[in-house]
């Protein structure tokens, strides 16, 4: 965990079937009512996807009332520190669904759905170790988050929304007939999802998930097949578990071009565009991607992520 601070993430998923997933927000809403809980979490008739951060006993007080919701006593919640909420306000929502897989996979019903079988971290690290050959690793993301960081010689796609990989799957498959084939994405509730597709569109043989994810795997092993940083979402945007100083980087410094992994968002809310910087070169941009950004003037709810940033 690249922070030790007072605050806690928490992110966590669970596909179940919520009769009445709009009692459940308002649940939630209720118990996070007049605490600094902070975060991002969404409900359908599907399950739970979620992200919260808060202080030590604030998380510690939400996981519980969680766990209270008996759809939800089960739930494995992953934990990371941050110095400070990333989160700007708390939403609970309701969607239709808790991933979008797009159009191409709408019919994938998640309570029929046969997605992967689960491998650990543990036994990633062996099919890394004994049989790296006839090991394919795909990764589900986006191309802002694995430009940063991402398991070594795993598969990538140039996409923008997890909404076009199913596209993109029919030509991997082909590829990757015989092999060993690892799904994974950040927390794991992408690839429930997209392995249950896969399946229904000829995947075949030993195909597997990662359980719980990069987060999970980065806990464990911050130093090993994993190279750069994870892309997260909330106001760290990146965070980098190995700590050593000469752990390996992949990407570089969009201004100076030296190696960096730390993403960062343009100051201009407008604008709000990704991009890797050190930050030498963050603090000499004021923040901004471009002179024209800097020139306008950062709407006030952004000013405090700004100040906080360029200390
Ligand atoms: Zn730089
Ligand atoms: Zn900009």
């Amino acid at each position: 965990m690249e922070e030790k601070g007072d605050f806690i993430v928490t992110i966590f998923y669970k596909y179940i079937v919520l009769a009445n997933p709009e009692e459940i927000m308002n649940r939630i809403k209720k118990f996070c009512e007049g605490t600094g809980i902070k975060g991002r979490i969404l409900l359908g008739k599907e399950g739970i996807n979620a992200t919260a951060g808060g202080t030590k006993e604030e998380i510690e007080y939400f996981v519980e009332e969680i766990k209270k919701i008996k759809e939800f006593e089960d739930i494995d919640f992953k934990y990371s520190d941050a110095n400070s909420n990333p989160f700007p306000k708390l939403k609970v929502k309701v969607r239709q669904e808790i991933v979008t897989l797009g159009p191409d996979a709408k019919d994938i019903d998640m309570s029929k759905a046969e997605p992967a079988n689960h491998i650990t971290p543990e036994q990633l690290e062996a099919f890394y170790n004994e049989d790296e050959e006839n090991l394919v690793v795909i990764d589900a993301r986006n191309e802002y988050e694995f430009k940063i960081g991402k398991f070594r010689n795993s598969i990538t796609t140039d996409i923008e929304n997890f909404r076009e990989l199913p596209a993109k799957l029919n030509e991997i498959k082909n590829q990757v007939k015989g092999k060993k084939v690892v799904f994974t994405c950040t927390s794991g509730v992408r690839c429930e999802k997209l392995t249950a597709y896969a399946k229904s569109i000829g995947f075949e043989g030993e195909i597997y998930q990662l359980n719980g994810g990069m987060q999970r795997y980065l806990e464990k092993f911050p130093a090993s097949n994993f190279e750069g940083s994870l892309y997260v979402f909330d106001d760290r945007i990146s965070v980098a578990y190995d700590k050593s100083p000469n752990r390996k980087i992949i990407s570089n410094c969009e201004f100076c071009g030296k190696p960096n992994d730390s993403m960062k968002n343009c100051f201009n809310a407008k604008c709000n565009k990704r991009m890797i910087a050190c930050d030498e070169c963050f603090k000499a941009h004021e923040g901004c991607c471009c002179d024209e950004c800097r020139e306008i003037k950062y709407p006030r709810k952004v000013k405090y992520r700004f100040e906080e940033k360029l200390k």
